[in-house]
């Protein structure tokens, strides 16, 4: 068992950064974090805690972990599990639900509950409606084409999103909700943040606080480009209402569990405060009239917080809560005219091409730009280039070298994945055989 409230402990205290997986490990293993209470480290974490009537579970990790959770619960207790609670619908944390269910059933205990906010069945009929692209975007973000072999995707996600079984709550609520199992006495709020259907619980007997993926070691996932609608505000004040308990111990779905009143408010604060600054700032922009492209480029977030061990972007990153923060507040229209109603991408490429002499000299100026690390223009040329001449080889290589050395200057594996798919997709095209 390793000592995870030692080791979150050390990186807070001296601002200690080892890297995303020194905080987000996901190596299967529980260990006891205080009497009766354990966490599996996964892909979520599952956190257990003994009760007189059973086991309560909080999350259940990927499909693709239900039998190293079950081993790994199964070493430290024999009890049955006799509840889950979702912290949200994501796919990594019900996706092991099925594995739990099969073993109750194989050993004759009554099937265990399962508790949710009531818009968890309501992802579930979405992720049916969108499971192609659900599959794509995933396999993009992670970094692997759908049914490749890496990473997320090795971990469960092939060519289907979601686990073969949906296990759907059976005791839903929507803003608050006590819990008894024994003696344990959880109270669950809902808040919006990463999810609309998400909660957290706190237990006031342990001054503990269990709360999913508010807060995931990494700056928060509240701008994902590739997903729907998150709440950076609801999600903030989700984090305050948290403080305002003075819990003395935090149990995350991803990342480290943290002990010691101090420490957690600290974490909490930071992780709001990174939220509500975006959050003001690009309101305040947008009431000014601002158009987007301006306010992407003029919020700034103070770098004493994105230094921060649990608030590195490399995950999500806070540019992208912005145009999430304008989906949420504004319409999709952007504030530049020209892209109310656009010309196709080709059309306009093609023109820019022909002013400029030839797809062949976007390519070139695009990698004059990238040597020089400017990235942002770099990009859109090449773009240009490969979309006014889509069947060029040597374009595409242009294109993908363009990509690569993008994705290598990015931290945030939303980012890296999207560059690396685009980088993926010119190598192919540029070894075609003409
Ligand atoms: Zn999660």
């Amino acid at each position: 068992m390793a000592d995870l409230l030692a080791l979150s402990s050390r990186y807070i205290d001296q601002g200690i950064y080892e890297g995303p997986a020194s905080v987000n490990r996901i190596n299967g293993q529980l260990s006891e974090v205080e009497d009766g209470i354990a966490m599996v480290e996964a892909f979520s974490h599952v956190v257990a805690l003994k009760s007189e009537q059973g086991l309560v579970l909080f999350d259940t990790s990927l499909e693709a972990f239900g039998g190293q959770i079950l081993r790994a619960l199964r070493g430290w207790s024999h009890d049955r599990i006799s509840t889950i609670a979702y912290t949200h619908g994501h796919v990594d944390h019900v996706g092991g639900a099925g594995a739990i269910m099969a073993e109750a059933a194989e050993k004759g205990h009554p099937r265990p509950q399962v508790i949710g906010h009531e818009n968890v069945a309501h992802r579930f009929s979405r992720y049916h409606l969108t499971d192609g692209y659900n599959s794509t975007i995933n396999a993009r973000q992670f970094g692997g084409a759908p049914g490749k072999t890496n990473g997320f995707i090795s971990a469960g996600m092939t060519t289907s999103f979601g686990p073969k079984e949906w296990v759907t709550p059976d005791r839903e609520f929507s803003e608050r909700m006590g819990l008894a199992s024994g003696s344990l006495r959880f109270e669950l709020f809902h808040a919006r943040g990463e999810t609309d259907d998400h909660l957290w619980a706190w237990l006031p007997a342990k001054k503990t606080v269990i709360v999913g993926d508010f807060l995931i070691w990494v700056f928060p996932n509240a701008g994902n480009p590739q997903k729907v609608q998150r709440y950076p505000l609801d999600w903030a004040a989700a984090l305050r209402a948290m403080a305002a308990l003075e819990p003395e111990l935090l149990l995350p779905a991803h990342g480290l569990p943290i002990a010691g009143g101090e420490r957690i408010a600290q974490v909490l604060d930071d992780c709001a405060t990174a939220l509500e600054v975006v959050s003001h700032q690009t309101l305040s922009m947008m009431n000014a009239g601002m158009r987007l492209s301006d306010i992407v480029h003029n919020v700034k977030l103070p770098l004493a917080l994105m230094e921060k061990p649990y608030l590195r972007p490399v995950y999500d990153e806070p540019e992208f809560v912005i145009r999430n923060l304008w989906r949420l507040y504004g319409g999709w229209y952007d504030g530049n005219p020209a892209n109310l109603k656009p010309a196709p991408d080709q059309a306009l490429a093609q023109e820019i091409a022909q002013l400029s002499g030839g797809a062949a000299q976007l390519i070139a100026r695009a990698k004059t730009l990238s040597d020089t690390g400017e990235y942002r223009l770099a990009c859109h040329l090449a773009e240009m280039a490969a979309l006014a001449a889509p069947e060029d080889r040597s374009i595409h290589g242009g294109r993908a070298e363009i990509y690569e050395a993008r994705m290598k200057s990015e931290l945030s594996l939303m980012a890296r994945g999207i560059y690396g798919d685009a980088a993926r997709q010119s190598r192919e095209a540029a070894g075609k055989n003409s």
